[in-house]
């Protein structure tokens, strides 16, 4: 493995800096002080100046008009931008990898408006009782014989997606005989019999909501359905993989500047006479962190290498849980041990540590808790190999 960046990629990282730093970071604090209400012109700003810089749609191929990034290259660019907090990045224009299963006429409805930010989807997996263990999803899709249309209902929890978000993935079990088959369906929020029935404030002050929705006799067309009756498990795990190694980026960029940020203060703040950084008590718990960011750069990337060197996709899987679940529970340490050594600084909110220490934690939970990660490991380490986990894959 050659840890160098070629010239482009280092270019890239670059430019995902240079929009952070200066596009979003100067926003992050009115946004807390806004409680996560940004004007729409800022939306828009955020939108146009990711498209003019070529940060959008960044893991989709060149021939759907997304950048083509290799995985090594998205987790470049997500270590830029887990660099700011209130989950602005969210406004970059984009669309979840599935949709590249999407026909000629979804992708003209669905992912090409998406990568020109005019759209915005969300992925409806999560149910009331349906959390960990999504083998006990409710949410049922029956086909009309007289109309060949498809009746859905159900109700998802934590539907993620910006204000004006304006369609979801759905994903709702067919049933055949006795036979269940997992399938995702395309359906727009303006659909009758589709609404909004819980919309909570979470811990975080995020980009984001996670609203709750009922769908009752909702029709939609057999065209609605995305990549096929029954696959939706095999499509979403790709969500999941993907998005895990997005997480492991975003922490490990997260815990950089967690660390900038307490170097800088603590090498300047005097207290009983000296630099606080002078007591140990201050900079061991920034040393471990120092670690622990390293640790989990180094975890994230050499995953995205062996998805870009074409390794057995299920050990991609482990190593994506593995990089998730160091990542996510480092990150979390390092922002409790920076939030300390900033001391009652540390506790306001206009200080990015106290925001980081709320909005790190979700990470240890969503695309699958630290519980799961661990679930998925030990099995890969009995059925891949110890050796291919956690040594040649
Ligand atoms: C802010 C936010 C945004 C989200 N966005 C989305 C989204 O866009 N789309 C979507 O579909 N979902 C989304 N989720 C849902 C998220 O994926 C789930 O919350 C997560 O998978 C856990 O499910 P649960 O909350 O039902 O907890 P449960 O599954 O009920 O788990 C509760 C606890 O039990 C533990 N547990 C469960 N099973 C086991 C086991 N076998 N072994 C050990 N421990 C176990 C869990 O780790 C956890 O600690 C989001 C959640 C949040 C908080």
């Amino acid at each position: 493995m050659d840890f160098a960046l070629t010239p482009e990629q280092s270019a890239l990282r670059e430019r995902a800096r240079r929009y952070t730093v200066e596009v979003l970071q100067p926003h992050e604090a009115q946004f807390e002080r806004d409680h996560g209400v940004l004007p729409k012109a800022a939306a828009d700003e955020f939108r146009r100046a990711a498209i003019e810089a070529n940060l959008h749609a960044g893991s989709l191929p060149r021939s759907v008009g997304g950048q083509g990034w290799s995985v090594l290259e998205q987790v470049i660019v997500h270590e830029q931008l887990g660099q700011v907090t209130g989950g602005l990045w969210s406004y970059i224009p984009g669309a979840y990898n599935v949709l590249l299963h999407c026909d000629p006429a979804q992708r003209a409805r669905y992912l090409d408006p998406s990568i020109r930010g005019e759209r915005n989807g969300s992925y409806a997996i999560t149910e009331k009782d349906a959390g960990s263990d999504a083998r006990t999803m409710a949410a049922t899709a029956k086909r009309d014989p007289a109309s060949g249309e498809y009746v859905l209902n159900g109700e998802k929890w934590f539907v993620t997606g910006p204000d004006d978000t304006d369609f979801m993935i759905f994903h709702a079990i067919v049933t055949d005989g006795d036979r269940r088959l997992p399938t995702l369906f395309l359906v727009d929020y303006d659909t009758p019999g589709l609404r909004l029935s819980h919309d909570p404030d979470y811990m975080h002050t995020f980009a984001d909501r996670h609203p709750q929705f009922i769908l009752e006799d909702v029709r939609v067309p057999a065209g609605a359905i995305l990549g096929g009756i029954g696959e939706a498990d095999q499509l979403t795990n790709e969500w999941f993989v993907e998005e895990r190694i997005h997480i492991g980026a975003r922490c490990g960029g997260a815990m950089e500047r967690l660390l900038a940020l307490a170097v800088e203060w603590s090498t300047s703040r005097i207290q009983f006479g000296q630099r606080i950084y002078d007591f140990q008590g201050v900079s061991f718990p920034l040393a471990d962190s120092a670690a622990d960011a390293a640790a989990a750069r180094l975890l994230t990337r050499e995953c995205a290498w062996l998805a870009d060197s074409g390794a057995d996709p299920k050990v991609v899987h482990a190593r994506a849980s593995i990089a998730k679940l160091f990542a996510s529970e480092a990150a979390f340490r390092c922002a409790d041990r920076v939030v300390q050594v900033f001391g009652g600084r540390g506790y306001m909110r206009e200080n990015p540590a106290e925001r980081f220490f709320r909005e790190l934690r979700v990470d240890r939970i969503w695309e699958g808790t630290s519980e799961i990660q661990r679930l998925i490991i030990a099995r890969s380490l009995e059925k891949r190999g110890v050796g291919r986990v956690v040594g040649e894959a």
